[in-house]
């Protein structure tokens, strides 16, 4: 948890489901860290003496003689998951208006992944029980994650992306433990039940974030006329911009595409072409019983 120094929630989560454990009664071991101890001393995602671009979780396995953040990625890889983890949760945050969503890969999008380890990812994925699902359905692209250099190597793995960062939401992190004790459940760490919401909604990762971008035709002020879970249509209007020395409208934000509202900025100021919110395509939805 916490390769991004500042996302913590997951913190509070580990913390309540360590203090219950029985250790008589536990099947199998748990296994928790902070990767990167100094971002999170510092309390910034990144540590400022080793600057990367979206941080630790772009240079997994890491290096033994790289930099900094590489030396310690490498350190966590070898001596504690490569060959000790049957299944890992790397915890993150997205943002505090975001509800808790969990990520996972689909099948057949890293070749050297079997059908079997992605089956075992996707149903942690919905065991976790998050209202929200987000399947990656095509190569990532950009530097190696936690999760999929896991995965690649065999190992279930998913992401679970809770609040925002350096804060403590409660009901988000409430649905963090959940999500521990079913995953526990699950794999017959803990005997328990395992407690689903009654609608689950898979949605769409797809590499070309255009597709799935809403944005600024020009700065001002924008104002959303849609909320967070919303569904809509291509075209539907999602917020308007307006000028703020007129106050005048100056422009609408319409949907790429028919999905689900799934982030919208916080900061109201925004310059052209910013992405303002993000509508991605919905897969599914499926009701527990
Ligand atoms: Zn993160």
């Amino acid at each position: 948890m916490a390769q991004h120094g500042v996302e913590i929630n997951a913190l509070e989560a580990i913390r309540k489901v360590v203090s219950e454990i029985n250790l008589q009664e536990l099947k199998g071991v748990l296994t928790y860290c902070l990767p990167n101890p100094i971002a999170f001393r510092q309390r910034q995602t990144v540590m400022s003496y080793d600057f990367i671009a979206g941080g630790m979780n772009r240079i997994w396995p890491g290096k033994p003689d790289g930099s900094l953040t590489e030396q310690m990625a490498y350190a966590v890889w070898t001596n504690l998951i490569k060959d000790n983890v049957d299944y890992l949760i790397d915890f993150h945050t997205g943002r505090r208006s975001a509800p808790v969503w969990v990520f996972y890969e689909a099948f057949g999008v890293s070749p050297s992944v079997s059908k079997e380890v992605a089956d075992k990812a996707a149903h942690m994925a919905q065991v976790f029980g998050a209202d929200l699902l987000y399947i990656e359905t095509e190569a990532y692209g950009e530097g190696k994650t936690l999760r999929g250099v896991a995965f690649d190597h065999g190992i279930p793995s998913i992401v679970v992306e809770i609040g925002g960062e350096s804060h403590f939401n409660r009901e988000q992190i409430a649905i963090a433990y959940r999500g521990l004790i079913n995953t526990m459940t699950d794999l017959g760490m803990i005997a328990n039940q395992i407690k689903l919401p009654k609608k689950q909604t898979i949605i769409k990762w797809i590499a070309d974030r255009d597709k799935i971008t809403a944005r600024a035709p020009n700065g001002g002020i924008f104002i959303p006329t849609v909320k967070i879970g919303d569904r809509v249509s291509k075209g539907e209007s999602l917020g308007y911009i307006y000028s703020p020395r007129t106050f005048k409208k100056t422009a609408d934000v319409t949907s790429p595409q028919n999905g689900l509202v799934f982030q919208i900025i916080e900061n109201p100021v925004v310059v052209a072409g910013q992405p303002v919110i993000s509508v991605p395509e919905i897969i599914e939805d499926f009701f527990n019983h």
